[in-house]
């Protein structure tokens, strides 16, 4: 398969079972479905290596409020692909990726907006941001035995000591986060320059707003 092919579509293995009429035989069989890369998916059913600290399904955040049902990473299905094979990468050098958070589907991102009704804070869901378009990630990295990295700021730290063209800070905390950005990047990501966490994949950034519902089963 050429490399755009792969990039178009990807395989999703699934059985079914279906009652035949005449001996009411039941038979289970294998099927290859193939879906669209601009498909909303929980990358736990990718990949079982990443570590989840997702802040909006606590109270734990600047809002003060729990606004996601459950700790659950959905995203458009590329940048799922392009989220694993970073980790991979990450993994080979004995870290991780923590996750903070996903997709936001757009009725939370209002929520929010009613919360904190301020664009320096929450994005206006009348524009809607690449995270309500899943193909935003908010992450660190934590080592071999799960400690998190220094990255000098807390994940929604709103102040300039967050921004990655702050220096006034220590030798391991800049290489810590240009650790990270080198390998989100080199796999399709694009940094943001006031917040050392976020990433959008490059080419999910004018896919549709979505309020897609999220299944918390
Ligand atoms: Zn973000």
């Amino acid at each position: 398969m050429s490399k755009f092919t792969k990039s178009l579509v990807a395989v999703l293995p699934f059985f079914w079972i279906a009652s035949l009429n005449a001996q009411n035989e039941v038979y289970t069989e294998s099927k290859t479905e193939i879906i669209a890369d601009t498909t909303f998916v929980n990358l736990k059913n990718y990949s079982q290596d990443f570590i989840y600290d997702m802040k909006y399904a606590t109270d734990g955040n600047f809002l003060k409020a729990k606004v996601y049902d459950c700790a659950e990473c959905f995203l458009r299905l590329k940048t799922v692909e392009a989220l694993v094979a970073a980790n991979k990468e990450f993994m080979k050098k004995g870290f991780r990726i923590k996750l903070y958070d996903c997709y936001r589907p757009l009725d939370i991102q209002k929520k929010m907006w009613e919360i904190v009704s301020n664009p320096q804070y929450v994005a206006d869901p009348k524009k809607g941001s690449i995270h309500n378009r899943g193909g935003a990630v908010d992450i660190s990295l934590v080592d071999a035995n799960g400690k998190e990295l220094d990255m000098g700021t807390s994940f929604d730290f709103f102040g300039i000591e967050a921004g990655h063209n702050y220096t006034k800070l220590s030798k391991e905390i800049k290489s810590n986060r240009k650790f990270l950005k080198k390998i989100m990047i080199k796999n399709g990501f694009n940094s943001f320059d006031s917040e050392w966490w976020h990433y959008n994949l490059k080419s999910g950034l004018k896919d549709k707003v979505s309020n897609q519902k999220w299944d918390c089963n």
